[in-house]
Formats: structure tokens, sequence, C-alpha cells
């Protein structure tokens, strides 16, 4: 029988750096074809094609960058013999580029993306077997329709729901509060439950004037009124606890709305939605009535992604605030 074709799309990150003596540093060095070489058992499942797209440390990914990957996973994805496409990437921002992908690709057809902690030229580097459990998830009939699905670690994760936790160790992606959507093991690919995801964005362009600003105890107005200043096309914050902000950053929160910049609210809490259970000063409850759009549990960095590709098709504030209503929820009020 014809083994299915999988296309796997090369980004750079670990997965295809090695340490330089000369440089005394980890750079990329490793080729698309040199890295689907390295993995023997992929030809005993599928017939792998390269395309390398980038070769890029991750911190060097952008919204741009992400769209032009979008465009071309959806041109790879319309071809009839492909069954699922594969993108490695850098795992600092690789859930950032799931999360837009996800947003945005046409494909129904499973696109996986892995990463590796250990470079080439590390002891028991992880990439390889990573690419392997990414590829047997490609190949699974149920990761059809699953959206973006991030593999590491023999554990699938969901785009939206996926994290980097831990700077070096190589179990360090996790969806924190859901666990993995499912697991790889020698003879199986198991799925545990299924993904809800946000509606696709139409998007053909990405808004990129979007800033993150973090909050802390005492935090001030400054960085908030400096964009307000800049008339920044959008600004995503992360509050604390469900949402709540410090007295001293509300002038920033208030010139921000009055220069009718969209201003979504998020946690800097891993897990939980933001929600307007606080009245006092700083509170959500206030926020909210001034015009602030909840940002759900969506992290900061993937309420900014969205808010990129929103503010591409709506500058409406009230259509851009609807984008944010959480698929998986009811309203009971
Ligand atoms: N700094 C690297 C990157 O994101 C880390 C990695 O790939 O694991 O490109």
């Amino acid at each position: 029988m014809e083994k299915s074709k999988v296309v796997v799309v090369t980004t750079g990150g670990t997965i295809a750096m090695r340490y330089d003596p000369a440089r005394k540093g980890v750079f990329p060095a490793v080729t698309g074809p040199q890295l689907v070489e390295a993995v023997p058992p992929l030809e005993d499942i599928c017939s792998p094609e390269v395309e390398e797209f980038s070769n890029i440390p991750s911190p060097h990914m952008t919204p741009e960058l992400m769209l032009k990957l979008a465009q071309k996973l959806d041109q790879i994805l319309t071809r009839e013999e492909v069954a699922g496409a594969i993108v490695t990437h850098g795992t600092d921002t690789l859930e950032e580029t799931a999360f837009f992908l996800d947003l945005i690709c046409k494909a129904e057809k499973p696109i996986c993306i892995t990463a590796a902690m250990r470079s080439g030229s590390d002891i028991s580097p992880d990439g390889p077997h990573n690419l392997l459990c990414a590829v047997k998830t490609a190949l699974s009939p149920e990761a059809s329709g699953e959206g973006v699905l991030v593999v590491m670690n023999e554990e699938i994760h969901t785009a939206r729901d996926v994290t980097k936790t831990h700077s070096a160790n190589p179990k360090t992606f996790a969806s924190p509060g859901w666990g993995p959507i499912g697991y790889v093991d020698k003879d199986a690919v198991i799925f545990r439950r299924k993904s809800i995801r946000f509606p696709r964005i139409p998007a053909m362009e990405v808004i990129s004037d979007v800033h993150l600003v973090k909050m802390a105890a005492g935090a001030d107005s400054l960085l908030l009124q400096c964009l307000a200043e800049k008339k920044v096309r959008g600004v995503v914050l992360e509050g604390l606890g469900r949402g709540n902000v410090p007295p001293a950053a509300l002038p920033g929160v208030e010139a921000i709305l009055n220069n009718n910049i969209p201003l979504v609210l998020t946690t800097r809490v891993p897990s939980g939605r933001v929600l307007d259970v606080y009245g006092y000063p700083g509170g959500v409850k206030p926020l909210k009535e001034k015009g602030v759009i909840l940002g759900g549990d969506l992290s900061g960095p993937k309420a900014r992604i969205l808010l990129m590709l929103v503010l591409s098709i709506t500058n409406d504030l009230e259509a851009i605030a609807s984008y944010f209503n959480d698929p998986g929820a009811s309203n009971l009020a």
C-alpha cells in the first residue's frame, strides 16, 4: 500500500541547532532534510516531504512570518495526496504560532507542531523522537478537525490550552487545568477528549501594533500612558488574579480607552478566567463598565495574537469583544 504523504515544514528552533565550539554557543545548524533523515523510522510509516520555511530561533518569529506560514500550510494541505503537515519550531514562542495557525488555517487536515528542548549536540536530544510522535499524531484519523496540535514529550496538546512551563526541562509543555488531549504510545495514538476551538478568523493580514503589558504590585500608568500617546492599535493587559489592576495604573487604562484603543484584559495567573467580580477601584467590574474587553482564560500572549487577527477584519469595539467570547461557555446570566 502507498504510504501517506506528510509534509514537514521546518522553521528553526533548538530542534535544528547545534553547539558551535568556536562561538561557544548554540546556533541554527541543521537543514530540513537533515532533520528528517535523522529519524529513519519515519520512512516506515509515511512518505515524508520537506519544505524549508526558515531556520530561525523562535524569539525571531513574528506575526507577519506566522501569517506566511499559515498561507504556506493551507497551500500544502490543499494537495490531495498530503495527509497532514508537521511544523518544527522553537519552543519559546511555539504556543503563539500554534494558536495563530489554529485561528487562521483553513485546512481540516492535521497540523502538528513539534520542537526540541535539547539540541542535536546534546546528549539524548529529544527532537527526533518528538518529530516521530508528531508524524504519528498527524497520521491518526482522530487528529482531523482537532485544530493545530502541539506534540512534545509523547503528549498531545491543543493550541488553545498549551503553554511552555519550564525553561529547560524536556517536559515543558502543559495545558494547565486541562491536561493533554491525548498521547502517543509505541503502538497507538490515543485521544482522550475533543478540542473546543475559537471560530476561524478569515484574516488576510495581521495588525502587529498590539502590545502586551503585565501588571504587578504597585504598577503604575507609565507604559499604558506611553501606548495611549503613541495611539497604538490595541493593548492586552495581564491583570492580577481575576483581572484586577492596581489603582496607580487606572489613569493609564483610562488614557487607552479615551483614545478608543481596544483594551483586552487577561490574567497573569496561569489558569482560570477574568471576571467582573470585584467592584473596588481597579476591580474588573468598574473596568468592564468603562469598556475594557474581558479576555476569558486566554493567556496574555494568546489574547494578543487573537486581537492582532481580529483587528485586521474589524475596528468596531463591540465586534472585537464578541471574538473573545469563550466558545466553550454557555452563559447563565
Ligand atoms: N530558544 C529556542 C527557540 O525557541 C528554544 C527551543 O527551540 O527550544 O528557538
